[in-house]
C-alpha cells in the first residue's frame, strides 16, 4: 500500500554553534534518512559538555550510560507543502503542532517510517474532523514537553476542544469511523500526561471498543473502507493486548469476542503499520490478559480447558516475520503471554488450599522465557523503531528477574529510559520504579509479578 507522498521544506536555521547548518539539502521527504542535524545536542550531552552524537531517539552516550536522552524542543524547521491546508481556518490549525506529530510524534507509532501511513491519513481526516486536528494537537504538545506533571495550556484546550468536537461530530452521526477512532487513540495518548496510576485510560478505550463493534457490524467496511477497517482493528488489538488485564472483569464485555476472533483469522496477518504481522498473537495476548486478570480476581474460578486452549495457541504460533528484528519482537510478545498465563495460574493455585502451588518445572520454565524475551529485546537495537511496541513484554519478563540476573536488570532499566526517550509516555518510568519494588521483594524473599505488584498496589500503568 502506498501513499500520495508529500514534501517538506526546511526552513533555515541558525544556531550559534553552527550556522551552516543551514545548508543542508533542500527538501526531504518525510521519510528520509534523519539527518536534520542541528549540532546542539542532547541535553545530557550539553550538560556535561561533551561531544553528542545525536543519534536518535537516543544518543550514544545515553545509550552506554543508560540515562534518558531527551532533545531541547527546536524552532520549527520544517513547513509543510500542503497548499489546501492553507484553507483550514487558521484559527482552528496550529501548524508548528501539526509539523510536529507529522514530523516526529506519528512517526512514534510504526515500526518502520519509510511506510508510514499516519501522516497521510491524518491530513485527509483533519479536513472533515475538527475533533482529530485537536487530538493531534493536544499530543504534540503533550509529546514535545515530555507530557509533564504540569500539562502545557495549549495541551489541555486543545484535548478540550478535541472532546467537544467529537462529542458534536457523533452527535450528528457524521460518519467517519476512521477519523472517530484515531481521535480516540490520541486523546488516550494525550492522556499519557496523567500522572494518575490508577486510570490507563478506561473511557477511551471503551469508546474505541464501541467504535470497532461498529464496524465489525457495518458491511461497507468491509468493502469499500477495508484498508481503514483493518487500520483501526490492528490498532484496537493492540491497544487490548496491552490493557485487557487492567480492565476489571466486571466491566461489561462490549465485545463479542467470536465476532472478533471469526474477523482476526479471515483478516489474516497482513503487514499492519505498527507491528507487522502479527495480529492473530496480539489477538491471543489479549485474551491471555482479560483471562490472567479473571483468576487473579477469583482464584477460585479457574477454568482448565481455557488455559489449555490458550496455553496451545501461544505455544504453537509460529512467527513468520519479515526480518529477524521482528522475529525477535513477535518471540518476545509470544513469550510475555506465556509467562503471565503460568504466572496467573501459579498464584491461582497457591490461593487454593487444597493445590500444593507452583511446581519447580513451572518456575523454571517462567525463569528460562523471562531471560529468553529479555535477550530478544536486546538483540534489537536501541535506535530501531521497534523500540516502542517493547515495554510490556520487557516489564513482564523483567519483573521475573532473579537477584543473579544483575546484567539483565541494567539492561531492563536502559531499555526501559530509552523507551521514554522515544515515545516520552511517563509510564515508561513509573513501571520501572514498580520494577525496583519487585526486584527488592524478590531479593528479600518476597516474590510478586508485574500483574500482581500493580494490583496490590492499586496501579493500572498502560504501557505499549
Ligand atoms: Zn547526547
Ligand atoms: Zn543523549
Amino acid at each position: 500500500m502506498s501513499f500520495p507522498g508529500f514534501r517538506f521544506k526546511q526552513v533555515r536555521i541558525c544556531s550559534s554553534s553552527n550556522a551552516s547548518a543551514s545548508t543542508q539539502q533542500e527538501h526531504e521527504p518525510l521519510a528520509g534518512p534523519r539527518r536534520n542535524k542541528s549540532k546542539l545536542g542532547c541535553r545530557e550531552c550539553k550538560a556535561k559538555r561533551v561531544k553528542c552524537d545525536e543519534a536518535y531517539p537516543i544518543c550514544k552516550r545515553c545509550q552506554r550510560q543508560g540515562l534518558v536522552c531527551s532533545s531541547a524542543p527546536r524552532s520549527s524547521q520544517w513547513q509543510v507543502e500542503t497548499p489546501w491546508l492553507s484553507l483550514q481556518p487558521s484559527t482552528l490549525v496550529n501548524r508548528r503542532l501539526l509539523q510536529y506529530w507529522l514530523e516526529k510524534v506519528s512517526q512514534t507509532l510504526v515500526i518502520d517510517p519509510e511506510n508510514n501511513p499516519f501522516p497521510f491519513l491524518t491530513l485527509e481526516y483533519i479536513t472533515q474532523s475538527p475533533a482529530l486536528l485537536h487530538a493531534i494537537q493536544s499530543v504534540s504538545a503533550n509529546h514535545e514537553q515530555y507530557y509533564s506533571a504540569i500539562a502545557p495550556i495549549i495541551a489541555l484546550e486543545e484535548h478540550g476542544k478535541a472532546i467537544a468536537c467529537l462529542r458534536r461530530e457523533i452527535n450528528r452521526s457524521q460518519h467517519a469511523p476512521t477519523a472517530h477512532f484515531l481521535t480516540i487513540l490520541l486523546l488516550a495518548l494525550a492522556q499519557g500526561a496523567d500522572s494518575d496510576m490508577t486510570d490507563y485510560g478506561k473511557q477511551h478505550l471503551f469508546g474505541a471498543r464501541a467504535l470497532i463493534k461498529s464496524m465489525l457490524q457495518d458491511t461497507s467496511m468491509s468493502t469499500t473502507n477495508y484498508h481503514a477497517f483493518r487500520l483501526c482493528l490492528g490498532m484496537y488489538l493492540y491497544w487490548d493486548a496491552c490493557s485487557s488485564f487492567l480492565v476489571d472483569p466486571c466491566e461489561p464485555d462490549g465485545l463479542n469476542l467470536l465476532n472478533m476472533s471469526d474477523t482476526v483469522h479471515r483478516i489474516g496477518d497482513w503487514h499492519h503499520p505498527m507491528y507487522g504481522t502479527c495480529s492473530k498473537l496480539l489477538f491471543m495476548i489479549g485474551n491471555v490478559g482479560r483471562y490472567c486478570r479473571h483468576i487473579l480476581d477469583s482464584p477460585q474460578n479457574r477454568d482448565l480447558l481455557q488455559e489449555a486452549i490458550l496455553e496451545g495457541q501461544l505455544t504453537t504460533w509460529k512467527a513468520s516475520p519479515p526480518n529477524p528484528g521482528l522475529g525477535h519482537l513477535y518471540e518476545a510478545f509470544r513469550k510475555h503471554g506465556l509467562i503471565f498465563l503460568y504466572r496467573a495460574r501459579a498464584h491461582a493455585k497457591s490461593s487454593c488450599l487444597a493445590d500444593p502451588g507452583p511446581s519447580e518445572t513451572q518456575e523454571y520454565l517462567i525463569q528460562q522465557y523471562a531471560e529468553e524475551t529479555v535477550r530478544h529485546l536486546m538483540q534489537i537495537p536501541a535506535t530501531s523503531n521497534y523500540l516502542n511496541f517493547q515495554a510490556l513484554p520487557l516489564v513482564t519478563a523483567g519483573s521475573e528477574l532473579s537477584g543473579s540476573n544483575h546484567f539483565l536488570r541494567d539492561q531492563v532499566r536502559h531499555r526501559l529510559r530509552a523507551i521514554y526517550s522515544l515515545n516520552r509516555l511517563p509510564t515508561n518510568l513509573l513501571a520501572l520504579q514498580g520494577l525496583e519494588e519487585i526486584w527488592d521483594g524478590r531479593d528479600s524473599g518476597n516474590q510478586s509479578f508485574w500483574l500482581l505488584h500493580m494490583l496490590q498496589n492499586d496501579r493500572r500503568l498502560l504501557l505499549g
